[in-house]
């Protein structure tokens, strides 16, 4: 099959990937103008989900969309979208586009938003030999689209930049890219955000960037663990003088980069700070605190 194995929701049923299609005219394929989150499922546990559904719902109300479901009734959807699709471990992602009008009217307040669901097997960003060695990554000479021109902080499907910086990084024989900001910092890379380790201090872009929740999962069990921990501008001389360079990302948690532009970083190999996160992020899977078991499961 061309699809992978998994269950979406649209139009108050739930559909075989394989039968969940939208209209040529929705405005979420054609403008993409849609918000979107994601989040993961292991073994049977949401993880993190409440922040998850604050960062849809705050990019909802901000894209003047609504769906006709609350936060209790999408986290229905999205328990049955992983239950019925049997995955224990699901990437699980939740939609809402601008839709479109019944008269293919130009005035988005016309438009019918809709909202869809979808439960598949969990992916990851780094495959299992990238996760032992350290990904190499290239920064890309293209520059993130400044956020006075589209929030960062709504999760959105303007990825042409993003994705011109994954070419630019291959052409580098990379594997993936780091691009940066309107101000020359380093941004973040196709659906990951990025931290930087010096003498021991962990650091990440402050701005112009997705705040994302493996994001702030690593600054919380920082600060649980006591390592020192800043949101500050990252340059791309801070990268190539780091000790360790990681990547977070709900595809994939905590992800170790080992080489920029063909460069080693630090000793070559995954530093002692990235693997200790590594670790006390994926411990925190089974944490009444941080995760939320799917009846189905239980
Ligand atoms: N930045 C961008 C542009 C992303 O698309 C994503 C994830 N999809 C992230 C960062 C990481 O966010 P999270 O940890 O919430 O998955």
């Amino acid at each position: 099959s061309r699809y992978p194995s998994g269950i979406a929701y649209m139009d108050g049923q739930y559909l075989p990937m394989s039968q969940a299609k939208i209209s040529v005219l929705d405005w979420g394929l054609l403008h993409s103008d849609a918000t979107y989150d994601t989040v993961h499922v292991w073994d049977g546990r949401f993880f993190r989900l409440d922040l998850h559904l604050d960062r849809f719902f705050n990019g909802l109300e901000k894209l003047r969309m609504s769906i006709n479901l609350s936060r209790e009734e999408v986290t229905t959807v999205l328990q049955n979208c992983v239950g019925l699709s049997g995955h224990r471990s699901a990437y699980v992602e939740m939609i809402c586009t601008r839709g479109s009008s019944p008269t293919f009217s130009r005035d988005p307040r016309d438009a019918i938003n809709r909202f869809i669901a979808f439960a598949i097997p969990f992916g990851s960003v780094a495959n299992a030999e990238q996760l032992k060695r350290g990904l190499h990554v290239a920064i890309s000479s293209t520059v993130r689209i400044p956020p006075a021109s589209v929030d960062p902080t709504i999760k959105n499907y303007h990825w042409l930049d993003l994705v011109k910086g994954l070419y630019d990084a291959y052409d580098q024989k990379a594997e993936t890219a780091l691009i940066l900001d309107f101000e020359g910092n380093i941004a973040e890379g196709p659906g990951f955000n990025v931290f930087a380790v010096r003498g021991g201090q962990v650091s990440t872009p402050a701005k112009n960037v997705l705040p994302g929740i493996t994001r702030r999962s690593v600054l919380d069990i920082c600060s649980e663990l006591q390592i020192p921990v800043a949101e500050k501008a990252v340059s791309q001389d801070d990268l190539f003088g780091a000790d360790e360079i990681f990547i977070t990302s709900t595809a994939g948690g905590v992800m170790p980069v080992t080489k920029v532009n063909e460069r080693s970083i630090g000793t070559g190999s995954v530093g002692e700070i990235t693997k200790t996160l590594m670790d006390e992020y994926w411990k925190r899977h089974s944490d009444p605190k941080w995760s939320t078991p799917i009846s189905y499961f239980s």
